[in-house]
């Protein structure tokens, strides 16, 4: 298994070189916000919205503030906006009083915010504190992980504790963009591109889906 995991880290990292985060943000308040608007919705549609939004809300006070039909319109389109904009007046509210307004940088103090789970605390950490403190599992990487017979679990907490026992702690971060990334490209949800899969030979599933 070690040695397949291993070979399934160098094919991914060769095929996905640039793999990154591809919500927009510049500090990481944005990328907080980024990640809870992106429950359910495209990274696409989100950077199309922040695009505006952090022009108009530039600090954690600003969406502790803001009226809620304000902001729930700020973010209309990213769907289940009243619940996105009211996690987002929640988390921030905590980060007014709990951090001065400033996103801490600790997966106990990101994880305690109201509205972030592990799994936003996850992206925060990875990417704009460039802290291997998890492992991101999305939609993405819980049907790769599966299918490349990383994980038996369906729960991605559970599948976090999975990947995070097989792949060293430096990949973490990168690890998750790899399988969103080849997810997104070739290992689709139904009618996977195994033909052409880069890592058809280590996979399990490979013409099996
Ligand atoms: S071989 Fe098929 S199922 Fe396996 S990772 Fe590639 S595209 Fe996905």
């Amino acid at each position: 298994m070690k040695a397949r995991v291993q070979a399934i880290i160098e094919a991914l990292s060769r095929t996905y070189p640039e793999a990154h985060c591809e919500l927009d943000f510049t500090n990481p308040l944005e990328l907080l916000v980024a990640t809870i608007l992106s429950a359910q919705c495209t990274d696409k549609r989100v950077n199309l919205v922040t695009k505006d939004l952090f022009q108009k809300y530039k600090t954690a006070r600003d969406y502790a503030e803001a009226p809620p039909e304000e902001l729930e319109e700020a973010v209309r389109s990213t769907g289940f906006y009243r619940n996105k904009a009211k996690a987002l007046r929640a988390a921030c509210t905590d980060l007014v009083k709990l951090h001065d307004g400033k996103v801490p940088d600790t997966m106990e103090a990101l994880h305690s915010l109201h509205g972030v789970g592990r799994k936003t605390a996850n992206v925060v950490l990875g990417n704009a504190f460039g802290k291997n403190e998890g492992v991101v599992v999305d939609t993405h990487v819980s049907r790769l992980s599966q299918r490349l017979g990383l994980t038996e679990q369906t729960d991605p907490e559970k599948i976090e504790k999975d990947l995070m026992k097989m792949i060293p702690r430096e990949d973490w971060t990168l690890f998750s963009h790899w399988l969103i990334w080849h997810g997104r490209r070739r290992c689709f949800a139904r009618k996977p591109d195994c033909a052409n899969c880069e890592i058809q030979g280590l996979c399990p599933s490979a013409g099996k889906v």
